[in-house]
């Protein structure tokens, strides 16, 4: 069974062109799917998106853009991923530059292991994701019981 995800893209300058060699790459697999991405990162998977649709007469998919992740897109991403809109964030992200927005990366990061999100933060994962069985299936992840630490006596 085909399963629509809501699938989230963000990679950091340096890392903007390997993701879009990988979204070229599987282009066919992600149109099934709703993509949001951070501002930027978005404009560029859009005009990709767009020339294979275009080469092959197809409806080029719409693609949510949130802001520029420094501008808020990390923590616009964080918060659909807490309402547990998000399947899976495509994440490439510079080790080998600090960004201005350090912090909304790891709490991007963090919001994700925190719920389960299937993350791939380099391109091998990426290339294992998108080959995976589940990834047109539908899946829910096991989200751990909060539950003692909401009700905590405080
Ligand atoms: P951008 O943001 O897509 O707007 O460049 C990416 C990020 O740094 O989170």
């Amino acid at each position: 069974m085909k399963k629509k995800k809501l699938i989230a893209l963000v990679a950091h300058d340096n890392r903007k062109q390997d993701l879009i060699d990988w979204v070229e790459y599987n282009w066919k697999e992600l149109i099934m799917h709703d993509l949001v991405c951070t501002g930027t990162t978005g404009s560029l998977v859009a005009n990709a998106l767009e020339k294979k649709c275009e080469e092959n007469n197809m409806v080029v998919p719409s693609i949510t853009r949130l802001k520029s992740g420094p501008l808020g897109g990390d923590q616009q991403l964080g918060a659909l991923i807490s309402e547990e809109k998000v399947s899976m964030l495509i994440f490439f992200w510079d080790p080998m530059q600090p960004q201005p927005h350090d912090v909304d990366v790891k709490a991007l990061l963090r919001i994700c292991a925190l719920y389960n999100v299937v993350t791939a933060t380099n391109r091998a994962t990426a290339d294992f994701v998108v080959s995976s069985s589940l990834f047109h299936q539908d899946y829910k992840p096991i989200i751990k019981d909060y539950s003692s630490y909401v009700n905590r006596q405080v």
